[in-house]
């Protein structure tokens, strides 16, 4: 008899006959004899749906009340599975967040979980009942409804598996697990069976939307193992544990990509020490995050180029602040938002001599310019040509043998 943790995403329940099909899930897993506590998401779409409607009140709708009225997504979802199991002849009850209750602390709508009362669910689990509980929300010390911001029941569920002190976590889905790239886009992308936290991390932060980042660290920090797999298939998912437990065959695990970032390049600035300190410590005050920096020394010897890469959305704010900077002289500024940034994720890497130069060689070879580099021990990324996107990574999978 293992105690475990269920999450249902929100297509994984999405209509009735949906419900009804994760209700059978949890009925296997019972009659298993496990002690099952399923967390749920709002059904797809349902979330959207709510803050819509509180937009059409007012766009500063009251945080208070858009707590209330966005965590009541899932409320429903955890009623229907609940009537869904009892129809089955299974033991089953929701736990609303006030009634557990979820403490959380922070701000409306970007809550944290700080502590769970386990008493009445565990008294509940013991008594062979299935207990179901709403992702995403919380309530404050002052009894108020919060929210932990979005896509966050994948927060909740590992969350209850460290309080509950869970064999494991389970994350259902629609998608059979993590890919070793996006498979709607490369279709000889494969499943990864084993993954590290600290590959799932990067791979999620760089683009690879299967699970929300934050969670993973949760997961890492308490070493709970986690498993991604599909509600609608009865195939293994991927399993997600320290780096300790793989075997590594391979130096690269996954190829990712994202489009959020921009390249900025400010020419001809002076070449002599507290340059660059200058021209960042405004971006900084100003909470713009700078991912990769070059700096080329331009041909008089005086100036130098510097580059750099911002998020997308920062881009004119960047702009801005270095128009406005008093403490850096330059000829221009030039800006490029149509460019991607791929990525290698490999905790094989390490061990592993020559990735780099396997990768430039790969991008080389199919004429594709680096525009920009960063490196960290598990990951290698490159700024390119937006267009060149799905192209360097088709190459990257089937140079590192991920086809
Ligand atoms: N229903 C919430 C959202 O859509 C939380 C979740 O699904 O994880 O963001
Ligand atoms: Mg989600």
């Amino acid at each position: 008899m293992v105690k475990k943790v269920l999450k249902f995403g929100g297509t994984s329940v999405g209509t009735i006959e949906r419900i009804q099909h994760v209700a059978n899930i949890i009925k296997k897993e019972h009659s298993e004899k496990n002690k099952v506590i399923a967390v749920v998401s709002a059904m797809s779409g349902k979330t959207n749906e709510l803050l819509k409607l509180s937009n059409e009140i007012a766009e500063d709708f009251n945080k208070r009340e858009l707590d209330v009225l966005l965590s009541s997504g899932e409320q429903v979802t955890c009623a229907l599975l609940s009537g869904a199991l009892t129809r089955l002849n299974i033991k089953s009850k929701s736990f609303m967040n006030w009634q557990i209750p979820i403490l959380t602390e922070g701000d409306h709508s970007n809550a944290r979980i700080i502590n769970i009362h386990v008493e009445k669910i565990n008294d509940y689990l013991n008594n062979n009942g299935v207990a179901i509980v709403p992702g995403f929300q919380g309530i404050s010390k002052n009894g108020d409804i919060t929210t932990i911001g979005r896509g966050g029941s994948d927060a909740t569920a590992v969350a209850i598996a460290k309080i509950f002190n869970a064999e494991c976590c389970e994350i259902y889905t629609d998608v059979d697990g993590v890919f070793s790239t996006d498979p709607n886009k490369i279709p000889v992308a494969k499943k990864i069976d084993k993954i590290s936290y600290d590959e799932m991390l990067e791979l999620s932060s760089l683009g690879a939307k299967v699970m929300q980042s934050s969670a993973v660290q949760t997961a890492m920090m308490y070493d709970i193992p986690l498993e991604v797999k599909s509600t609608f298939t009865e195939r293994k998912g991927t399993k997600i544990f320290s780096q300790e437990n793989i075997d590594y065959t391979k130096s690269v695990t996954g190829v990712a990509y994202s489009k959020d970032d921009a390249k900025i390049t400010v020419k001809e600035v002076e070449d002599k020490p507290g340059v660059a300190a200058n021209m960042f410590e405004p971006l900084s005050k100003a909470q713009v995050n700078v991912d990769m920096v070059i700096q080329n020394i331009s041909s008089d010897q005086k100036t130098t180029d510097i580059t750099f890469t911002v998020k997308r959305d920062d881009i004119s704010k960047t702009k801005q602040i270095l128009k406005e900077s008093t403490s850096i002289n330059y000829k221009e500024i030039i800006s490029n938002e149509k460019v991607a940034k791929v990525s290698i994720v490999g905790a094989g890497m390490v061990s592993t001599p020559g990735v780099t130069y396997k990768m430039f060689r790969g991008l080389s070879d199919e004429n594709i310019n680096i525009l920009a580099i960063s490196t960290s021990e598990i990951k290698l990324s490159v700024i390119i040509d937006e267009e060149n996107t799905l192209k360097a990574v088709k190459k990257l999978h089937t140079i590192f043998d991920l086809d």
